[in-house]
């Protein structure tokens, strides 16, 4: 499912499957010379994927992947075809864009592109508290900005990325610094950290030492220079949090960063924690729903045989998060259930509804639509699993 099914250059629209995989819409469109006006940091998902996580990439006055789509296709659970958009549906149509897949098979999308455009990017070393002393500044100071801060430390690093009309000049990476050190170097400190989790603050430290290597600036497609490399395995949790509640939010996690350092078994956390802005969307689940976000990431390097402590540092940027009102990215680990969903999304109960309405056999309820969209009492009387179902009724499948 990723043929293109119609291109309308006036409107700057591409009508595709939503099968399509980024990378290849990302080629698709540049040959029609139009381009995503934001995407996140890799483009391995499928449009449709992307679309129903809310997925996102970095920039104030940009929207996640959901608020792009002009038009959708939905087959619903009951086998009925829908379109809408937000003349036609617009109920449906607010609620599918970003659905976890809990109301049926999305087959096409129609989105909302921009004339094909480079990107200036500059990486700037900087600190935290450069960056959230004055938040509106920092954000304001590019189309495009995120920040990684270095946990244990105040350093940071901006990035900041302006629509050009320069001449493209590629990313000026290194093996040296980027691969061997930046990757396969890092990567074995991070494993020997695992013995000696004491030694995290000081590597990083370490690695932010040489502060030139983290300062760059190129050119290039925009596509290209909003993608990057994520590196090694990781666990991520991400949360989005008004922006006027960012720089609280990140204070207080600082503090509890370097609170559990003076502690003997306190935790010990990975850089970097990623910081991100997206504007507000009508897209029901949206976690940038009716509000202007700053996404803050966190992550803990995933070595594979040896798992690694970090329970304790998500339960404290969950409880920081929350307090901030906080809603958690869907695609990433996080412990909202129904009840606090609810609390948090005004137009949850209505989504729920759509569900019930959209698939009545909870043909597409799965362990993760159980646990987050179905109320307790739902969950125990929906026949709710697929294979059930179709055996119940239709027993040659
Ligand atoms: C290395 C890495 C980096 C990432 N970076 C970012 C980032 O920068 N920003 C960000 O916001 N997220 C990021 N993510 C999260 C990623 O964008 C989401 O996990 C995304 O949903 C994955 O898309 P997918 O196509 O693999 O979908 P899947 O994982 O297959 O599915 C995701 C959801 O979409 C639903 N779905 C898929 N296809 C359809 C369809 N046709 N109709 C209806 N529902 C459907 C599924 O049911 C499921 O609920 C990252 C993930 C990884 C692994």
């Amino acid at each position: 499912m990723q043929r293109v099914l119609a291109y309308d250059a006036y409107a700057c629209t591409l009508t595709v499957e939503a099968g399509i995989k980024l990378h290849d819409l990302h080629q698709v469109l540049a040959h029609r010379n139009m381009a995503l006006s934001s995407v996140g940091s890799i483009s391995d998902q499928s449009v449709a994927g992307a679309m129903a996580t809310a997925t996102h990439g970095t920039g104030v006055g940009f929207g996640d992947i959901s608020s792009m789509i002009t038009q959708l296709v939905l087959i619903d659970g009951t086998g009925k075809r829908h379109v809408c958009d937000h003349q036609n549906n617009k109920d449906l149509f607010d609620a599918a864009r970003c659905s976890l897949g809990a109301l049926g098979i999305v087959t096409q999308v129609t989105i909302q592109c921009e004339p094909a455009f480079a990107l200036h990017a500059v990486q700037t070393p900087t600190t935290l508290d450069a960056a959230i002393d004055d938040l509106d500044k920092f954000v304001h100071s590019a189309e495009h900005v995120r920040l990684w801060w270095f946990p244990h430390t105040d350093n940071a690093v901006a990035w900041r990325a302006n629509r050009t009309h320069m001449e493209l000049e590629s990313s000026p990476d290194s093996f040296i610094r980027d691969r061997l050190y930046g990757f396969h170097i890092y990567q074995m400190q991070l494993y020997k950290a695992r013995f000696k989790p004491d030694s995290i603050p000081s590597l990083t430290r370490k690695h932010f030492a040489n502060r030139f290597a983290l300062q760059k600036e190129w050119v290039d497609d925009s596509y290209r220079v909003f993608n990057f490399d994520c590196l090694f395995p990781q666990y991520v949790n991400e949360w989005a949090v008004p922006l006027e509640q960012a720089s609280s939010a990140l204070r207080q996690l600082r503090r509890w960063v370097n609170s559990q350092e003076r502690e003997r078994n306190g935790a010990r956390v990975h850089f970097p924690v990623e910081v991100r802005f997206v504007r507000e969307s009508d897209v029901w689940l949206s976690p940038a729903y009716h509000r202007t976000v700053c996404y803050i990431g966190v992550i803990m390097y995933r070595p594979y045989h040896k798992p690694v402590p970090y329970r304790k540092y998500w339960q404290a940027f969950e409880d920081i998060m929350r307090t901030h009102q906080g809603r958690p990215h869907w695609a990433k680990a996080h412990s909202m259930f129904y009840f606090d969903l609810q609390s948090t999304y005004p137009k949850f109960d209505d989504f729920v509804l759509m569900r019930e309405l959209c698939d009545p056999h909870g043909i597409f309820v799965n362990d993760y639509i159980r646990r987050h969209v179905l109320s307790p009492s739902q969950s125990r009387s929906l026949a709710s699993d697929t294979s059930r179902y179709v055996a119940q009724n239709d027993p040659k499948l």
